[in-house]
């Protein structure tokens, strides 16, 4: 055993990404040392839960699987909650760490995760700052939203893209007056050929979304949102859904590679041979991956990797299903840059979209309605992402 392996594995971040390499490590050893250090609350929930929780009154405590102790328990780690890192010192193998007090203490590692996920993207425009703009990217999140919302009240949704469209069904299902606004002509507008992407609009406009599609929010007040086409919308609250920035201060700071994410090889190792990276804070061959699927396949592989047989991370296509059960929708999209046509079959919900690539092979799909169930055997048709 070497240094590295006695003094154990340090996990940043309990997540999806943390927790679930926590579990697959464990599966292959009982022994090695592993420590949990993340500045949530460090309860076991599935993410993706937020944005269809609302129409099924879930409260933030029903959506919790596990606390922090009884995880404590289950993977034999010690898990720090509200502790933040502020910094990776690469010359001693330590932490600078920020207690819940506020005061800081120092911890080693031997080998470390960045598992941190992303930060919503903020939308910027003018008066941005009166309107009280929220984001719902984690647990705590979620209970300030439903503590803030009161039934019946009026919802700007800034984002139509796959997380905008799942809050907009599901606040429109649980009463809420919602009104979307895209730049892009329909919902989805980067996943969905244009067929698809209208079925979707007519389908969140059947439960009572109001869809502002090609128009940006050229103004904020605390009350309203001017438009760029000059149409004003008046508001009790603002949620953004424009996308996620991977978190990459702390790896940028301690002169780790970043581009687009914390930039890690197969084996999802970083630029140094001992921090790893996984999940929405990393950038993997194929490019960011922030989704569930891979992230468990680049647990499981990092979880081998750690253990002491290395695992290069393979990756087949893995459609997502878009939560909107107005229109249910999976989609697998081509890899970025892919370049082809969309060739559509089948009429009004249940559709399916083949992209097409320039040697006639299919690179991606979306389907919706019925056509979902093909959604598996579609998939392995695919070309792998890695
Ligand atoms: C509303 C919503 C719905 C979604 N729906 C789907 C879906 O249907 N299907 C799908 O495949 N994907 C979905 N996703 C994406 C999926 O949930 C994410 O890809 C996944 O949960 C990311 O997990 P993660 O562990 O990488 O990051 P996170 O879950 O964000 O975890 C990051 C962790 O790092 C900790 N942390 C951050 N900075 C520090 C620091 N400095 N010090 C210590 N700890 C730190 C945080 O406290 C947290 O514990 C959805 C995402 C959202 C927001």
């Amino acid at each position: 055993m070497d240094a590295a392996t006695k003094i154990g594995v340090v996990i940043l971040g309990s997540g999806l990404g943390g927790y679930t390499l926590a579990r697959e490590l464990r599966k292959l050893d009982r022994e090695i040392a592993l420590t949990v250090i993340t500045a949530d609350g460090g309860e076991s929930y599935s993410k993706p839960m937020l944005s269809a929780a609302f129409a099924q009154g879930k409260a933030p405590a029903s959506l919790v699987q596990k606390g922090p102790e009884q995880m404590a328990v289950d993977l034999s780690a010690t898990i720090l909650v509200r502790h933040r890192i502020a910094a990776i010192h690469r010359d001693t193998k330590t932490l600078t760490l920020r207690q819940p007090d506020g005061n800081e203490t120092s911890i080693g590692y031997g080998r470390l995760v960045l598992a941190i996920g992303a930060d919503p993207r903020l939308y910027q425009a003018p008066g941005a700052e009166l309107a009280k703009i929220r984001t719902v990217n984690d647990l705590d999140d979620y209970a300030l939203w439903r503590e803030a919302l009161r039934h019946g009240d009026r919802v700007l949704l800034v984002g139509a893209g796959l997380i905008g469209c799942e809050f907009a069904n599901d606040l429109a299902g649980a009463g809420f007056k919602v009104t979307m606004v895209d730049p892009a002509p329909w919902p989805l507008g980067r996943l969905l050929p244009q067929d698809l992407g209208e079925e979707m609009a007519k389908a969140l406009a059947g439960v009572g979304v109001s869809l502002h599609l090609g128009r940006t929010v050229a103004s904020w007040s605390a009350a309203g949102a001017t438009l760029d086409d000059g149409g004003v919308v008046a508001f009790d609250h603002a949620l953004s859904a424009i996308g996620l920035v991977p978190r990459i201060r702390l790896a940028t700071e301690a002169g780790l590679k970043v581009d687009r994410g914390i930039v890690v090889d197969r084996s999802l190792r970083t630029s140094d041979p001992d921090i790893f990276a996984i999940g929405d804070c990393a950038e993997s061959p194929a490019g960011p991956l922030p989704f569930v699927l891979p992230l468990m396949a680049e647990a499981k592989a990092l979880a081998a990797t750690l253990t002491g047989t290395e695992t290069p991370l393979q990756l087949p296509a893995l459609p997502v299903v878009v939560k909107t059960p107005c229109l249910p929708m999976a989609v697998c999209p081509p890899a970025p840059g892919a370049v082809g046509q969309w060739r559509v079959e089948g009429e009004g919900r249940d559709r399916k979209a083949l992209f097409i690539g320039s040697d006639g092979r299919a690179l991606g799909f979306a389907l919706s309605g019925g056509r979902v169930s093909e959604r598996q055997s579609l998939g392995r048709e695919m070309p792998d992402l890695l």
